[in-house]
C-alpha cells in the first residue's frame, strides 16, 4: 500500500483521510490540540463558543446527500432571525429567517464524527518535507520529530503555510501563488444570563464589527447563558492587525455597545482569537496544486471560495483524484 502524509485535520484534511484511506496508508498531521482547523470550538465552562465558521449553508445535492444521514445526531438546522445592523444607525434594519446548519453539540463535531477511526498526529507541526533517492518525501516536525517516509504528501493548510512547506517544489507561475486570505479577529464574550434579545445573529455594515453570532441559541448548547461570538470587518482587521491584541479587545468591545443595548462593563467572560487566514479574497481561475511526479498535492478552501460545502465538494473531487493516481 502507497503511504500518505496529510498536513492538517481541518474539513480538507479529514475528507481526503477518509476517502484515502480505503486505498492506502494514510496518517493526518495536525499541528493544533484538536481536529477541526477553521471549524473549532473554544471551550471555557460554563461557555462555549464556535470561534472560526458560525455556521454553513447547503445547496447542492451531493453535500446534502452526505449531511442528510448526521440530521440530529452530528447535524442541526440553527434557525432564528437574523438581523442586520448599520454603525451610523444602530436600529434592526430587517430580519429574515435563517437556513444555517451547524454541528451538534459543538462546530467540531462534524471534524470529529469524520476523524473517527483515522489515524491523526496532533499537536504535530511539520516544518519540513525533504525528498529521498527513492522518490519519497521525509517529514520532520517542529520538535524535530522524524515522521516518517511517504510515497505522497498532501497539505491542506491555507496557500501561505503550504506555499512555505512546498518552497522549493512547486512550479512559480502557478494559480497556488493567487491564494491571498484575509484575516480576521474574534472576540468571544460569556453573560452569566439567558439571551433576552430575541434574534440569533446579525449581520454588521459600516463598522469594525461585521458579525455577531449568538452561540447559545444553536441546537444542543447551553441556553442558561449567553455566549457571543463578534467578528471583525476584514479591512478594519487588515489595519489593526499588528495592533496590541488587548487593544482590540476594548475597541470591538466598545464598538459592539454602540451596536446593541449590553452593559458591556459587567461580563462574565471575554477572549479573544486572531485568524490570520480566515477566507480566501476572491480570485479569478484558481487551480488544485497536483503533482504526479512529485507525488505532491495541495487541497483546500483556498482552491475556490472559502465555505464549508464548496471545501467539502472540492475536497472530494481532489480525493477521487488522487486515488485515481495511486
Ligand atoms: C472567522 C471565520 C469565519 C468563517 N465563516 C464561515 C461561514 O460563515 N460559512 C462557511 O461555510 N465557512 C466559513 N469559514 C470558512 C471555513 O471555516 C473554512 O473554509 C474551512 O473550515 C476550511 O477547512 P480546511 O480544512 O480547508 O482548512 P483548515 O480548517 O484551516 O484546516 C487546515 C489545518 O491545517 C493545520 N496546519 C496548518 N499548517 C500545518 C502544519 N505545517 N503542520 C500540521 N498542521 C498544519 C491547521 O492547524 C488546520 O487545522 C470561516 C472561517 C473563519 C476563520
Amino acid at each position: 500500500m502507497k503511504r500518505i502524509a496529510i498536513i492538517g485535520s481541518g474539513l480538507s484534511g479529514l475528507t481526503l483521510g477518509q476517502e484515502l484511506s480505503k486505498k492506502a496508508d494514510v496518517c493526518i498531521f495536525e499541528k493544533g490540540r484538536g481536529v477541526g482547523g477553521r471549524m473549532s470550538t473554544r471551550y471555557a465552562d460554563p461557555f462555549v463558543f464556535d470561534h472560526g465558521a458560525p455556521y454553513w449553508t447547503v445547496n447542492t445535492k451531493e453535500f446534502h446527500n452526505f449531511l442528510k444521514p448526521l440530521i440530529g445526531s452530528v447535524v442541526a438546522e440553527w434557525k432564528g432571525p437574523i438581523i442586520t445592523l448599520e454603525k451610523w444607525s444602530p436600529s434592526i434594519k430587517n430580519i429574515s429567517e435563517s437556513s444555517y446548519f451547524v454541528a451538534i453539540p459543538n462546530m467540531n463535531s462534524l471534524c470529529k464524527h469524520i476523524a473517527i477511526g483515522l489515524k491523526i498526529k496532533t499537536q504535530c507541526e511539520v516544518t519540513s518535507i525533504k525528498p529521498t533517492n527513492e522518490k519519497k518525501w521525509h517529514l520532520i516536525s517542529r520538535a524535530d520529530e522524524d515522521l516518517g517516509v511517504y510515497d505522497i504528501v498532501i497539505s491542506t493548510a491555507p496557500t501561505p503555510q503550504t506555499l512555505k512547506l512546498f518552497s522549493d517544489y512547486p512550479p512559480k507561475n502557478h494559480g497556488i501563488y493567487k491564494g491571498k486570505f484575509d484575516s480576521c479577529f474574534a472576540l468571544m464574550i460569556g453573560i452569566n444570563e439567558p439571551w433576552d434579545k430575541g434574534w440569533i445573529a446579525a449581520h454588521v455594515y459600516n463598522s469594525p464589527i461585521k458579525w455577531i453570532g449568538v452561540n447559545s441559541t444553536k441546537p444542543e448548547r447551553n441556553n442558561d447563558v449567553t455566549c457571543l461570538v463578534i467578528h471583525s470587518d476584514h479591512q478594519w482587521t487588515e489595519a489593526n492587525l499588528h495592533r496590541n491584541i488587548e487593544e482590540v479587545q476594548d475597541l470591538l468591545l466598545n464598538e459592539l455597545g454602540t451596536l446593541i443595548t449590553l452593559d458591556i462593563t459587567n461580563l462574565s467572560y471575554v477572549s479573544r482569537h486572531r485568524w490570520l487566514y480566515s477566507k480566501i479574497q476572491p480570485v479569478e481561475n484558481l487551480e488544485y496544486f497536483m503533482d504526479n511526479n512529485l507525488g505532491l498535492y495541495a487541497v483546500g478552501d483556498w482552491c475556490e471560495r472559502s465555505d464549508i460545502e464548496t471545501v467539502w465538494l472540492n475536497t472530494q473531487k481532489g480525493s477521487n483524484f488522487i486515488a485515481s493516481k495511486i
